[in-house]
């Protein structure tokens, strides 16, 4: 049993809503370096950005699996996509061309 790192990001909405995720399925953990933006001083900015831990590394192949399942759909929802029709961007939370109404193409990944 150890403590290890599961993810770390500059954005703290971010951070929070992955450790609401992991709590939402009982897993437990913590967040690391929460109010260090801001007060970098001489550290590396990578070194003070939020981090969420597990308190046991047995969780990680679980967490990782819900983490990365949330990464995936955020994706979705925050990728622009292009119109094939009229070429215009929309952003992700657009079904349809706010242009021509034309339906957003399925990902093609
Ligand atoms: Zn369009």
């Amino acid at each position: 049993m150890a403590l290890i790192r599961l993810y770390c990001s500059e954005d703290r909405f971010q951070i929070w809503q992955v450790k609401e995720l992991l709590e939402s399925r009982g897993i437990p953990c913590f967040v690391k370096n929460e109010f260090a933006i801001g007060a970098m001083g001489d550290l590396a900015p990578f070194d003070c950005a939020p981090e969420v831990w597990l308190t046991d590394d047995e969780w990680q192949p679980r967490a990782k699996r819900l983490l990365d399942d949330w990464l995936s759909e955020q994706r979705q929802c925050t990728q622009e996509w292009r119109c094939a029709h009229c070429q215009e961007d929309n952003g992700g939370g657009f079904e349809i061309c706010w242009q021509c109404g034309e339906e957003r193409p399925a990902e093609t990944e």
